[in-house]
């Protein structure tokens, strides 16, 4: 059976005797070794973290198990965010697992299919604005001080604690940190959360390195890489359509103490990056996840030296989530009568 996150990494969390160790089979996800793309770009060892192995299918679920049990913790009965899509079907399942009403606020335009299906499933109460991501943080932040309602959302630092552990679980299975992580950038809690991780493991002597961090955001939501704030974020990968990120300064931090770098993809690279997960490493992550890809391939084109170097990209949620980009994106199946010449024919069999 699956520790889960709290048990597993109890030293390294805010855990206390009154701490509920809930979980719902969270972490220990597949860190599994490039089959094609390590040689094409000729780096030493280069591995997918698949964070869409997680109970609701994203990373999110490693922060939320721990925001959950401390809002259980300190009596809390309702949370609250806002989301692009995973925070609230990762909130809204914890929250109906382990009691607490989940109130979510989403950006009407772009929430993926198979997300919004899930907040429904789990029974969270579901608000779609009009108006991004950003405003829908907005309205959390101002509904949660003025109510006793947990926010949820990656600003809470519980989340952060609980994402750390990917960190942990890299460093555990390598042996040590590998030289570059790769990692799509939205929000920009992720980032911030795996660079604390990989600075406690070391200065735990878990670890002797650290890895330059390399985060990627979409080109039409770079407010990191511009230095501005974008008003009107636009991007296929619809987890990372941010325009004003809540950690900016952590992902800042995590690339200038790391030697690391923060760029940006444009769409055709991340749907690029996608396909070639899928079809030629067996793996189907979301549009977002395809970034950290498309960081890699775009990086060592530009020259960076990869050779010997352990490489880990995350792909941070499933491909399920978003069925309608892959379908739209995709050659639709051949439509044939239900005879065997016809197919053998269509199959280029005879
Ligand atoms: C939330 C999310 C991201 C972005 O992570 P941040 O912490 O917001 O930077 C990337 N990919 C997926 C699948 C996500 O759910």
């Amino acid at each position: 059976m699956k520790q889960g996150v709290l048990l597993r990494y109890r030293q390294f969390l805010p855990i206390t005797p009154k701490t509920p160790m809930i979980t719902l089979g969270e972490g220990d996800t597949p860190l599994v070794r490039s089959q094609r793309l390590e040689k094409e770009i000729g780096c030493g060892e280069l591995y997918f973290k698949l964070e869409g192995c997680n109970p609701t299918g994203s990373f999110k679920d490693r922060g939320m198990v721990v925001a959950v049990a401390k809002a259980v913790e300190g009596g809390s009965r309702a949370i609250m965010c806002a989301s692009t899509g995973n925070t609230s079907a990762s909130a809204a399942a914890y929250g109906a697992r382990f009691g607490l009403e989940t109130l979510v606020i989403v950006p009407r335009a772009g929430i993926a299919l198979g997300k919004l299906a899930q907040a429904l499933a789990y029974g969270a109460k579901i608000i779609s604005i009009d108006g991004s991501f950003d405003d829908a943080l907005s309205l959390v932040r101002a509904l949660t001080q003025r109510y006793p309602i947990t926010v949820v959302n990656s600003i809470n630092p519980h989340r952060i604690e609980g994402q750390k552990t990917a960190a942990f679980e890299i460093v555990d299975a390598l042996g040590d940190a590998p030289d570059y992580l790769f990692i799509p950038v939205g929000n920009a809690g992720n980032i911030t959360a795996y660079w604390k991780g990989f600075l406690e493991y070391q200065r735990a002597g878990r670890s002797k390195s650290t890895p330059g961090m390399m985060g990627f955001q979409a080109e039409g939501a770079a407010p990191i890489v511009q230095g501005r704030v974008i008003e009107e974020p636009r991007t296929v990968a619809s987890a990372i359509r941010i325009g004003n990120p809540a950690s900016w300064k952590g992902a800042v931090a995590a690339r200038d103490e790391s030697g690391g770098r923060i760029d940006s993809v444009s769409d055709e690279e991340i749907l690029s990056a996608y396909r070639l997960l899928g079809s030629s490493e067996g793996i189907f992550g979301e549009p977002a996840s395809a970034a950290s890809v498309a960081g890699l391939v775009k990086v060592a084109r530009q020259g960076l030296e990869l050779k010997g170097k352990k490489v880990v990209c995350i792909i941070t949620g499933s491909g399920l989530k978003d069925p309608d980009t892959a379908v739209e994106i995709a050659q639709p199946p051949a439509e044939l009568p239900a005879d065997i010449a016809a197919i053998e024919k269509s199959l280029g069999l005879v």
